[in-house]
Parts: structure tokens; C-alpha cells; sequence
């Protein structure tokens, strides 16, 4: 079995990008200071200082439990816009800061993911497609992320489009992510954090069937959980069939706007009926999380300091030190 450390986290250093200077307009500046006692060897960039910062902001550099073993969670929602994309990169990147190791899965055709972590993506790009349909090696194609030490992605290209009917004629179609985990020893990962297209087709079965817990993000909207029971009954289905340890482990309210009654009412509702599967964190809507992808970023790096990066941050504290629990 090959290791798999995609590359060495110290290879972050020699993928900085180029960014415009709106991007860090208004990040952190440059006047700030590294938070001392540091250990991460994070290089000497804007990002990476940004990114300390953002553990300042909770008042001390906290390295977090790391699981016994890779724990494998699936981000899923057939509903489109509730906030997938955004929960996977901003906890994948809130957990590697706080000395996790993480690789991302970009499993959407969107590619929002691979775009909101600074993924290299041209026609040349290797991604999770060559993956699922040619069996090409995790570890070669997963990229480290810029100015985030141990966090890779493996990206998605648009090739992956046509990957849901390419895969229909395969051997173990529902399997394919699973076995290209299985080929390698993930002991030198934490996390691995699939984000999911918005549909309930081969894709996201791929990754029901590859993965230990899903994660379903709610918006606090109207119709929030229109789709919810055919989703947990899709779960049932890969349980029963084809996975059978999966569980549903975590469920986070995104987009919460405190001011209305409706965000309100959505939370009790869903935590009423969830109980202790639903983070106590709720992610509130702010205009910093949504400008952060086109950045290239997360908001854990754009604004750290801003009340969606905190929220995530507490989400992904949350994850790293809660028991693994079982929706009812
Ligand atoms: P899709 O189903 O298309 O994959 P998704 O479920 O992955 O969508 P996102 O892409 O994460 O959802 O979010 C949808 C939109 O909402 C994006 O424009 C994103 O920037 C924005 N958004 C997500 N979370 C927040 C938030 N907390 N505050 C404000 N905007 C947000
Ligand atoms: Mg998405």
C-alpha cells in the first residue's frame, strides 16, 4: 500500500499564487503579527498569517483531537445552494488549521470546491474524474492548497459531467470512490470531506458508498427541508445495501439570519427533529463568506475575523470533539 500524503505540506510554500491586492484589502494587513508560539511552519505569506490570525481571534493557537482513524464524511444535499460547498472547504480549512490533516474530494462537475481552494484547473488537470473512471491514483492527483498547511484537494474538472452516465457501465459503479480510498493507506490523513453535487445520482452515491458519516448543511429558509426524508431514505437504501456503517453524524444550519422569525423557526424545527445531530453552531449568512470564493479562498483565510469564519471555526471544533452520533 502506497502512503498517501499527496505532498509534503512544506511544498504549500512553493505554490503561492498570484492574487490581486482586493483580495487581502481586508484581510488582517500586514502590520499584524504573526500569533506567537506558532508551530505549524507556515510560510511567511499574507494567507498563512491571516490564517493565524484567525486562530488568534479564538485567543490561543488550540491543535485540536485528531481521530483514531481517517474519518471519511460525506457533505450532501440534493437541494442546490444550501451551502455544500462552502461547509466543506470552510471546515475542511478551519480543521487543518488547527493541525488536522485534510484532503477535500471535489465530487460536483460545478467544481466550486476545487475553485474556492485555488485548484489549478485547465484542460491538462488531472481530477476526480480520472479517479472514478480511468483509476488513476488519489494521491497523484490531489493538490496541496495554497497557504494552508495540510490541507489538499483533489479537484474536479467539467469532465466530470459526463462521469454519472461514463460510470453506469462499470464494474461496481456505486463503489468506485471506495475502492480508489481503499488503495491507499490514509493513516497519514484526519478527514476526508467530499463535497457532493445536487442530485441523489451516481455521484453522490459514490460518495455515500466511499464514506463513513454524512453531513447535510440546512439553510434556514422556507422549503429547508423539502427533499430531506428522500435523502435519509437514500442513506437507508446505501445502509442497507451497500454501506453499512454509514450514518448520518452531523447536521449544520447555514445561512442564518437572526433577524427573521423564518431562520428561527426553520432551526427549532430542525433541531426538534434531529436533537444532538445538529451542531449547536449555526452559520450565519455574511457577506465575507460569500465573496470568499472568488478569492480563491476560504473565509477562514479571506476574513478570519468575520462572523462566518468564526461560526465555521466553531463547527469544525465541534466536529473534531464531538462522539459520532446517529440521526434518529
Ligand atoms: P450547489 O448545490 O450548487 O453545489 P451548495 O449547496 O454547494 O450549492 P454553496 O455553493 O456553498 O451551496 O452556497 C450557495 C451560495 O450561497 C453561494 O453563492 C455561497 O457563496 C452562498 N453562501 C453560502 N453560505 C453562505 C453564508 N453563510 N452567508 C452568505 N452566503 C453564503
Ligand atoms: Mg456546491
Amino acid at each position: 500500500m502506497n502512503s498517501f500524503v499527496p505532498q509534503n505540506p512544506a511544498d504549500n510554500a512553493d505554490v503561492s499564487r498570484e492574487t490581486s491586492p482586493g483580495a487581502y484589502g481586508d484581510l488582517l494587513g500586514d502590520s499584524r503579527e504573526t500569533p506567537a508560539g506558532s508551530n505549524y511552519g507556515v510560510p511567511d505569506t499574507p494567507l498563512a498569517r491571516a490564517a493565524h490570525a484567525a486562530m488568534a481571534v479564538r485567543g490561543h493557537d488550540e491543535v485540536w483531537p485528531r481521530p483514531a482513524a481517517c474519518r471519511v464524511i460525506g457533505v450532501a444535499n440534493q437541494k442546490g445552494g444550501v451551502g455544500k460547498t462552502t461547509t466543506t472547504v470552510n471546515i475542511a480549512a478551519a480543521l487543518a488549521m488547527h493541525g488536522q490533516r485534510v484532503l477535500v474530494v471535489d465530487l460536483d462537475p460545478q467544481g466550486n470546491a476545487s475553485t474556492a481552494l485555488g485548484m489549478e484547473r485547465d484542460t491538462q488537470t488531472r481530477s476526480i474524474y480520472h479517479c472514478l473512471v480511468e483509476d488513476e491514483e488519489i494521491r497523484k492527483l490531489a493538490q496541496p492548497v495554497p497557504d494552508i498547511p495540510n490541507l489538499w484537494c483533489a479537484p474536479a474538472t467539467i469532465d466530470l459531467a459526463g462521469a454519472e452516465i461514463e460510470l453506469v457501465s462499470l464494474v461496481a459503479r456505486e463503489a468506485r470512490l471506495k475502492r480508489a480510498f481503499a488503495a491507499y493507506d490514509t493513516s497519514d490523513l484526519d478527514y476526508i470531506l467530499i463535497d457532493c453535487p445536487p442530485s441523489l445520482g451516481l455521484l453522490t452515491v459514490n460518495a455515500m458508498v466511499a464514506c463513513d458519516e454524512v453531513m447535510i448543511p440546512i439553510q434556514c429558509e422556507y422549503y429547508a427541508l423539502e427533499g430531506l426524508g428522500q435523502l435519509l431514505r437514500n442513506v437507508e437504501l446505501v445502509q442497507s445495501h451497500l454501506n453499512p456503517g454509514l450514518a448520518v453524524s452531523t447536521i449544520l444550519l447555514t445561512m442564518y439570519d437572526g433577524r427573521t422569525r423564518l431562520s428561527q423557526q426553520v432551526a427549532d424545527e430542525v433541531r426538534s427533529h434531529f436533537k444532538e445531530t445538529v451542531l449547536d453552531t449555526l452559520i450565519p449568512r455574511s457577506v465575507r463568506v460569500s465573496e470568499a470564493p472568488s478569492y480563491g479562498q476560504s473565509v477562514m483565510t479571506y476574513d478570519p475575523a468575520s462572523t462566518g469564519a468564526v461560526a465555521y471555526l466553531e463547527a469544525a471544533r465541534e466536529i473534531a470533539h464531538r462522539a459520532r452520533a446517529i440521526a434518529g
